[in-house]
């Protein structure tokens, strides 16, 4: 899918002229428990419900030079609840 799209309407482009993705984040509430890791780490990106549930700010895609922070909650989760998606 990365190299597929990498055109496509997600693409722009960076000041070096190189074409790079858009990222989006996404929560499985089925998965999230509520640690809130991701709001610690990419408070930018996620939102609290009133139970401490994560979901995505907005509609979840990353502004640019976020996108370390999307990984970063990503990697962090521990109930593996969160998607990056390359777009
Ligand atoms: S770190 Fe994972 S489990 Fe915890 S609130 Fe965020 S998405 Fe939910």
């Amino acid at each position: 899918m990365r190299n597929a799209r990498a055109f496509g309407r997600g693409a722009h482009t960076t000041k070096e002229g190189a074409m790079t993705e858009r990222l989006r984040v996404q929560v499985d509430p089925d998965k999230c428990q509520g640690h809130a890791r991701c709001k610690a780490l990419a408070p930018e990106l996620f939102e609290l419900d009133e139970y401490g549930n994560a979901h995505e700010a907005g509609d979840g895609m990353v502004p640019p030079g976020l996108e370390d922070k999307a990984w970063l909650a990503r990697s962090n989760c521990p109930e593996i609840a969160i998607d990056v998606i390359e777009e």
